[in-house]
């Protein structure tokens, strides 16, 4: 396993759209297996594989004592909303709340190829948001908004 850099948000890498994954193979799983140990080597709660600079559908959240692999992910239903203050591993020292769905639903593979589906609320749904605009070369930095009275968390 190995550390990989991160693609900061100046480089245009991280505007490119990423490919699904065709192979569940053993690059597939070494791509995630230093995606993991690039996240535990910081402070963050999610990490695409466009931030390694690989275009594929791919992203990892470490969230409450979990790890959860996401291969080809599409979230198939949002309820709510709900303002929290976000920062990216790309944009270093920068954090804006940014509008979410409350509830989201994906639908996404394992690293074998099974397929799941996942309910998530709360930080772990903006997470899962924010890893997959990723995916769409889609930054954070994108949709900043002022937080209607009252509806503002940290
Ligand atoms: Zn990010």
């Amino acid at each position: 396993m190995a550390i990989r850099e991160i693609v900061p948000y100046t480089d245009k890498f991280l505007r490119k759209q990423s490919k699904p994954v065709s192979s569940f193979d053993e690059k597939l799983w070494e791509l995630l297996d230093d995606m993991h140990e690039t996240l535990n080597a910081s402070e963050g709660a999610g990490l695409s594989a466009v931030q390694v600079g690989v275009l594929k559908r791919v992203f990892i959240i470490h969230i409450n004592n979990m790890s959860i692999e996401f291969v080809n992910p599409v979230i198939i239903k949002k309820s709510g909303e709900q303002y929290k203050k976000e920062g990216c591993l790309s944009v270093p020292n920068t954090f804006n709340y940014v509008k979410r769905p409350q509830t989201v639903t994906v639908a996404a593979f394992d690293r074998y190829g099974n397929k799941f589906t996942l309910t998530c609320e709360d930080w772990t749904a903006v997470c899962l948001c924010h890893e997959n605009d990723h995916l769409d070369g889609i930054l954070f930095t994108d949709k900043i908004c002022v937080p209607p009275k009252g509806k503002a968390e940290d």
